[in-house]
């Protein structure tokens, strides 16, 4: 069980940056290779800014090309949700965080063996930690 979190969009504005919450609230879409992450290969965890939730982990991250963080599998099978996203006049599958609804970015089919799966992901939802040791 996910506990979830739900606050009012003046709480997230208090919390967050503007780029972040653009991403995260309003679904928005940091510019390709913008981000702090994509070249990022530390060892660790990579939680949501706006709760904390672990989402996915470095050894899940690959080299995409596209520009933003990708990812082939989540940390956990429940950490995501997705849902269908027609916006733009593409058909595509929106990945949100699953305790507090935060725009993530999306997931696409064309991903690595062995899951072939791209989570392609906004730096500014994500918030990385180190972990020692691993
Ligand atoms: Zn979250």
């Amino acid at each position: 069980m996910t506990e979830s979190i739900r606050k009012s969009d003046e709480e997230w504005k208090r919390q967050l940056t503007p780029e972040q919450y653009a991403v995260t609230r309003q679904r928005g879409t940091e510019p390709a290779f913008s981000g702090a992450y994509y070249h990022h290969t530390a060892t660790g965890a990579y939680h949501c800014i706006c709760c904390g939730a672990s989402l996915f982990l470095s050894r899940d991250k690959f080299e995409s090309g596209t520009g933003w963080p990708s990812f082939t599998q989540p940390a956990k099978a429940d950490a995501l949700d997705t849902t269908p996203d027609y916006s733009h006049g593409m058909t595509r599958v929106e990945v949100t965080c699953r305790r507090c609804q935060a725009h993530l970015g999306h997931v696409f089919g064309d991903g690595p063996p062995s899951t072939g799966q791209r989570f392609c992901i906004n730096s500014l939802a994500l918030d990385f930690r180190e972990t020692a040791g691993e």
